[in-house]
């Protein structure tokens, strides 16, 4: 069978891409799943909306693959239930087989038909004959046109995946389960391919999961990013929610760049080595203050007012448009500053320092 897909072999197909009933997405609810003493997903319970791109991001070993397999049903769940469009399709009592949710899975290596054309790999899995009108559209949608008789082994990497892409959407599926779909593609690619990807699966209108290790990638395609650490989602929302606001360190570490400095909330402000910053906490006591580079402003010595804390720029690293900078304050705390590339410092300058952008003000551990 075609390694890629799972043809659609219940209910009877809707005429057009992007028309299947999505009223009801996924839904995960307290799953878990062990292998020997291994708990690779622990009560995990994730949603992912009808017509969006979630994003299942977090470290290795974190139990994203697993998750997917579960979803896709090329795992049995331990405990829990797994809803596919308002149809359980796993829990402590059903077991729906993979060729019967109507997800359609593209795998890390793409896994197409060597001895096929593009055409013939998304035909194959067409799910009835004579659906020439389907398959132009499926070519069109994924820009291979032009290309529809070429063989795998003559394509690259990124048409082999938009290839896999469309033979996923070819059994108009209800959901599209991606595995770290950019993986095997080298990095300028990668960039292009996200784009085109997260339009393909727009245009399509499905609902979507992909798995992904890099944080980046999970915020410039998802419209929602699922956390996880250790089996369990930890925090879930749109990519500027978790970004700018994450539920802990671990979590504000592992989206972005941050430095975190202890301080005392105080209701509508925080006080801290760097002064008082305007922050609302839900709190008041100890707390950890988050900041961003991008929230931490340097200026030439002699412009700087109050406000300002005196440091010595430590390290620069140029990016174009823009420079990352490490300073050290007198008391030697150290910080970095992400802002556009000008004006340049040099290692050694006396800047003034302060916070100019959004922290975000947690408990303290
Ligand atoms: P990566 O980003 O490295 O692919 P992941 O987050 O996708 O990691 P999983 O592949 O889901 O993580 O694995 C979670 C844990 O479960 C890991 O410790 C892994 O070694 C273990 N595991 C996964 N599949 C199996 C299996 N079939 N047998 C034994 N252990 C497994």
């Amino acid at each position: 069978m075609n390694p890629s897909v799972t043809p659609h072999t219940s209910s009877p197909l809707p005429p057009l891409l992007g028309s299947v009933d999505t009223e009801e997405g996924i839904h995960c609810e307290s799953i878990s799943k062990s292998f020997g003493p291994e708990h690779a997903v622990s009560g995990l319970s994730l949603t992912a909306t009808p017509g969006e791109i979630t994003a299942l991001l977090g470290p290795s070993g974190c139990g994203k693959t697993t998750t997917l397999r579960l979803i896709a049903g090329l795992e049995t769940p331990d405990a829990g239930s797994i809803q596919i469009e308002g149809r359980t399709v796993a829990d402590d009592r059903n077991f729906v087989a993979p060729e019967k949710r109507r997800v359609g899975i593209v795998f890390q290596d793409y896994a197409l038909f060597p001895h096929l054309d593009v055409r013939g790999n998304i035909a194959y899995a067409l799910p009835e004959d004579g659906q020439q009108g389907r398959l132009d559209r499926l070519l069109g949608l994924v820009g291979l046109t032009s290309i529809a008789e070429r063989m795998p082994h003559e394509l690259s990497g990124g048409q082999q995946q938009r290839v896999a892409l469309a033979r996923a959407l070819a059994s108009n599926p209800q959901a599209i389960l991606l595995d770290e779909p950019f993986s095997s593609l080298d990095a300028s690619l990668r960039e292009q391919m996200r784009s085109e990807v997260r339009q393909i699966l727009k245009d399509a209108g499905v609902t979507t999961v992909f798995v992904t290790h890099d944080q980046e990638e999970a915020m410039s395609i998802a419209d929602r990013i699922a956390v996880m650490r250790d089996g369990r989602v930890v925090q879930s929302g749109p990519p500027e929610e978790v970004y700018g606001s994450p539920v802990d360190r671990w979590t504000a570490e592992f989206l972005g760049e941050a430095d975190v400095l202890p301080g005392i909330a105080l209701g509508e402000e925080v006080e801290c080595e760097l002064g008082p910053i305007n922050a609302a906490t839900s709190f008041c006591g100890p707390a950890q203050v988050v900041i961003r580079p991008e929230s931490i402003d340097l200026s030439p010595l002699e412009n700087v007012c109050t406000g300002f804390k005196e440091a010595t720029v430590l390290d620069r690293t140029f990016f174009g448009h823009d420079q990352l900078v490490e300073v050290e304050l007198d008391s030697g705390l150290r910080l970095r500053s992400r802002r556009l590339g000008y004006p340049v410092w040099n290692r050694g300058d006396r800047v003034g320092v302060r916070v100019d952008g959004p922290v975000t003000v947690l408990p303290a551990e």
